[in-house]
């Protein structure tokens, strides 16, 4: 691996006394990691741009099948710092970053980077939100390749009809027909604002003003969701709760 990326940076450690190890997500190479050589020792080299959540290019070398590559320079883009700075942002920048680490392998996830640029952006700008947090989840799942089926019953294939249910097996809605009991009940508004917001352009965003009960009913059905498929508790989610 040798060239130049922008990058977001998932993650940081540090390898030993004189490296850091970072996570990055890159529009060229998906997910990556990359060690920044005596980055913790020679602050002037790397002064300020490898801290999380920023968005930095990054000029890249080496790497072999188990080894990652070099990071020779960053350059600062974005530095996103109020993600840092204001602990709400910071919990929920965790979270994302969180999420896209565990949905993409190393070399994939490309497709995610625009949705995860852009959700710092608004997260760094308007601070954090519930409607936020459940219009990045549904679209990273989309993203991922598991998004829930909405327009029509997983299990018949019809236009469902109300009373609605949602199925976290077969991942979507289910008609009042085929329900079962494992079956979550799932209000016509809370399906109407997943629909919405799987369509969602983010230039909207500043209009969208769906009803608090349908929204936080969407929210929870998506969080049930992502920790099925994940099959675990996402750790940045457990403090995100405790702080909203
Ligand atoms: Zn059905």
């Amino acid at each position: 691996m040798r060239g130049v990326t922008e990058a977001i940076i998932l993650h940081q450690g540090h390898v030993g006394e004189k490296d850091v190890y970072l996570v990055l997500l890159s529009p060229r190479w998906g997910r990556l990691s990359a060690v920044a050589k005596g980055a913790r020792r020679s602050k002037r080299r790397f002064v300020n741009v490898l801290e999380p959540y920023s968005l930095i290019r990054a000029h890249l070398r080496g790497g072999r099948a188990t080894l990652p590559p070099f990071l020779d320079q960053a350059d600062l883009l974005e530095p996103y710092e109020l993600l840092r700075l204001d602990p709400r942002r910071y919990v929920m920048a965790a979270y994302f970053a969180e999420l896209t680490e565990s949905f993409f392998r190393p070399g994939t996830g490309q497709e995610a980077y625009p949705l995860l640029r852009r959700a710092f952006e608004e997260l760094h700008r308007a601070g954090s939100s519930p409607l936020l947090k459940t219009l990045f989840e549904l679209q990273l799942l989309q993203a991922a390749g598991f998004a829930p089926r909405l327009e029509h019953c997983v299990r018949c294939q019809k236009e469902p009809e109300a009373p609605f249910s949602f199925s976290l097996a077969d991942g979507g809605v289910v008609c009042a027909r085929c329900r079962r009991e494992e079956d979550r009940p799932l209000s016509g508004a809370a399906l109407a604002v997943l629909r919405h917001f799987g369509r969602l352009s983010w230039d909207v965003l500043p209009r969208v003003r769906p009803k608090e009960e349908s929204l936080s009913e969407a929210g929870r059905i998506l969080e049930i969701f992502l920790k099925r498929i994940l099959d675990r508790e996402i750790n940045a989610l457990r403090v995100l709760k405790e702080m909203f």
